[in-house]
């Protein structure tokens, strides 16, 4: 079932879909129309519905009281955290062998991203759960250097010829178009560089720690968590404004070298623009500016054209290798809430997710 999965994964860019359960909070209209969306429960076309007449208030614009949007792969409310990092296993299995992958997490404020990709102290995410997997794979198949003493001798490899596995992690976030390493706050405004040779894009300032285990590399990320929440504005939670980017490198003694990128986005809702101005109203063309950027890559390299406007936006630019890359692979997470309330916003997160697959 893993190999199915893994060669399901081949196509360059996949979009899942994942529904979040009604939570209590949520605003319910009636308990006689429960939800604006539903997963359909056929499992070899992976489809959801969606309610038009919550989208369409004059009921005009379309006549069919649901819209069916099909993705790679649909998961619902009983679909647990397990199962989303099941579906994206061969991920990890990808950048093990020496490959470039990165999962997006898409959807507006409260659909679940960081959900999805942090997960709870309980529910951990595909964060945690991809690298316990990675280390896992990488102890299967030689030695994964795990203390400073080991790091020294990665240089030189054991007069057995064992494998040898580094592992090494950075973090940074984009806001306002600008760059700033989580793991190093003092790296307020990174710079990507375009190697003139081999035209590969990379962010040389960014700090890449070494990460001895799981447990390290989790510790790596909460320190990332704490420093961006340390630059939060008063207006604004600055967690749903900005694109989180966790970078994961695994190198070899014998040359292979894999990249996992894990990325929560920024909110994708409409902001209202009349009444923000400043920091509101630019924060708000940033987010705008680099989603349709990142849309607009995505769709032409599904239609393949000549010509990938990677340049539009810092987003794009920075992850340019792994989206655009011959064998590189891109999960994008569609994250979605059942409610009414919010059935515009999905209804635009299906666009967004039409356009790109
Ligand atoms: P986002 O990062 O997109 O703004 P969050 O991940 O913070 O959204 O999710 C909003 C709320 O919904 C959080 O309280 C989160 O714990 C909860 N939630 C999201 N997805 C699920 C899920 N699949 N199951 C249970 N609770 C969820
Ligand atoms: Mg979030």
């Amino acid at each position: 079932a893993l190999l199915s999965r893994l060669q399901n994964l081949t196509g360059n860019i996949q979009v899942f879909c994942r529904v979040r359960p009604l939570l209590s909070r949520d605003p319910r209209v009636s308990h006689n129309v429960p939800l604006a969306v539903d997963v359909l429960s056929i499992t070899d076309v992976a489809a959801l519905e969606l309610k038009t007449e919550s989208v369409f208030d004059d009921n005009t614009a379309n006549t069919a009281p649901w819209k069916m949007f099909t993705f790679d792969r649909v998961l619902g409310q009983h679909d647990s955290q397990l199962d989303v990092f099941r579906e994206v296993e061969p991920i990890a299995q990808a950048v093990v062998d020496g490959f470039k992958a990165c999962i997006f997490a898409y959807g507006q404020t409260g659909s679940g991203k960081t959900y999805t990709m942090e997960g709870t102290p309980d529910q951990p995410g595909l964060n945690q759960r991809l690298l316990a997997h990675l280390y896992d794979s990488l102890a299967m198949r030689g030695v994964v250097v795990n203390d400073a003493a080991g790091q020294a001798t990665f240089t030189s490899p054991p007069s057995n010829h064992e494998t040898m596995y580094q592992v090494n992690l950075g973090v940074f976030e984009i806001y306002n178009e600008n760059i700033r390493d989580l793991l190093e706050p003092d790296n307020p405004n990174l710079q990507i560089h375009t190697d003139g040779d081999t035209g590969e894009v990379c962010l040389p300032q960014l700090a890449m720690e070494a990460a001895y285990s799981p447990q390290h590399a989790l510790g790596l990320l909460a320190q990332a968590q704490k420093h961006r929440a340390t630059c939060r504005t008063n207006v604004h939670d600055r967690s749903s404004r900005s694109h989180c980017v966790v970078v994961i490198n695994v190198k070899s003694t014998t040359g292979l070298r894999g990249t996992l990128y894990l990325v929560d986005l920024a909110g994708s809702e409409r902001v209202k623009v009349s009444g923000v101005d400043g920091d509101a109203l630019k924060e708000t063309a940033a987010i705008n500016k680099s989603l349709s950027a990142l849309g607009d890559v995505m769709e032409a390299l599904d239609k393949k054209s000549a010509h990938i406007p990677y340049r539009n936006s810092k987003l794009t630019y920075a992850l340019q290798d792994v989206l655009g890359g011959a064998q590189s692979k891109t999960v994008m997470i569609l994250n979605v809430a059942p409610g009414f309330s919010t059935a515009s916003e999905t209804f635009r997160s299906m666009q967004f997710a039409e356009r790109v697959r």
